[in-house]
């Protein structure tokens, strides 16, 4: 390796010189940087530290109005407020960011999108509304629709959340279909509890188009056939249910038994409940089977047996509880206690669980109390997840 001393001894100098004149530089620099920066900084910096922060707020606008490079520190003020639950004061930190003229269009999209958290965080609904709107065509605008949608649905302003959801599909955002059929049911049940039975069916009818696959719009169809004493059209409905979304005929069991033996037709619900049985052994299924093969009498030894033939497919301790029922126990005077503790211990077992958030519920829901997410509840019991 060729080393040439000279030259390192050349430079060196070279190098320090260069050095102190960038340092110098530098210095000047922040000089008169220092100068520039207001006094408000340091007032305001002041008042931070000491808890009060509506005068540091104060003084940061004054800053700012004086500086315009310091939109970040705004943006870093504002979410420190919200976060902390003073959304009035990220309010106005916000407000006063959108409030300048001489803000770069993406900064003035991100203030008005922050500004819609606070709104949102602080449970003002129809002024986040109003700020979530103003994103339309904006890099903000999937999560501003998403947040309206939320919106929407929890004030049930199910046409403007259908609106949305629309929007949300076009955008690429996935399928709301299913969502959809749930607004149109929604309405659906609105329009009944009105008395306008007709407006309903035609929103049912709806439904089923946007979302075929969907349970609940043929179920809430079958329920107003059987409500309109109509079992025999109730029992088609709930057929096509059956075959179109085999998944959902646990929910229906026992309301399909009901319509086949209201309309006489009790063959072909213990047919399509018997089917749905053989692919997928469901204690619902099996408890509608139960009833319609009627359970008095000589009949119940056999349903006893039927629940022990389920025993050998499933390790179910509601099945042994219903089993145990009619077990003759040798020391029967303690067997209501037994029966007691057991169906106890089962309850929890005959749950429905949201597979979203794990929120449990006697009742099965189209959207979950805990979470409100849409179709997260499985339809089988905790005991057969
Ligand atoms: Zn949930």
């Amino acid at each position: 390796m060729d080393f040439d001393l000279g030259w390192i001894l050349l430079g060196l100098p070279v190098a320090f010189v260069l050095g102190w004149l960038a340092s110098r530089l530098d210095l000047r620099q922040l000089r008169i940087e220092n100068r520039r920066a207001p006094k408000a900084y340091f007032k305001g910096l002041n008042y931070l530290l000491n808890e009060q922060q509506d005068q540091a707020i104060d003084a940061f606008i004054e800053a700012v109005q004086k500086d315009p490079d310091t939109t970040e520190l705004h943006f870093a003020l504002g979410n420190l407020f919200r976060r902390r639950g003073e959304y009035q004061r990220a309010v106005r930190v916000h407000e006063h960011l959108l409030s300048r003229a001489d803000l770069s269009a993406a900064d003035r999209h991100r203030a008005q999108h922050d500004l819609a958290l606070d709104f949102l965080k602080a449970g003002l609904l129809d002024r986040a509304e109003d700020a979530l709107r103003k994103l339309e065509g904006t890099r903000y605008e999937a999560q501003a629709l998403l947040a309206l949608l939320a919106i929407y649905e929890r004030s049930r302003d199910w046409p403007q959340a259908t609106e949305i959801a629309q929007k949300l599909q076009d955008y690429g955002e996935g399928s709301f279909s299913g969502r959809m059929a749930h607004y149109l049911c929604e309405q659906a049940a609105a329009r009944n509890a009105a008395g306008d039975s007709e407006g309903a069916a035609q929103l049912l009818a709806r439904a089923i188009t946007t979302a075929p696959q969907a349970p609940r719009p043929r179920i809430d169809r079958a329920l107003m056939q059987l409500k309109a004493d109509r079992p025999a059209e109730a029992l088609h409905t709930l057929l096509e249910l059956a075959s179109v979304a085999p998944q959902a005929v646990p929910l229906i069991a026992s309301a399909l038994a009901q319509t086949g033996t209201a309309a006489g037709q009790a063959q072909q619900a213990l047919a399509a409940l018997q089917a749905s049985y053989d692919s997928f052994a469901s204690l619902d299924v099996l408890d509608a089977i139960v009833a319609l093969e009627g359970a008095q009498g000589d009949r119940r030894e056999q349903a006893r047996q039927r629940y022990l033939q389920h025993l050998e497919r499933e390790q179910s301790l509601v099945a042994t509880a219903r089993w145990l029922a009619g077990e003759k126990l040798e020391h029967e005077q303690f067997h209501p206690q037994v029966q007691r503790a057991i169906e106890h211990a089962t309850r929890p077992l005959t749950r429905y669980r949201c597979a979203a958030c794990g929120f449990e519920a006697k009742q099965h829901f189209w959207q979950c109390p805990g979470c409100q997410a849409w179709d997260s509840y499985p339809p089988r019991r905790v005991e057969e997840l």
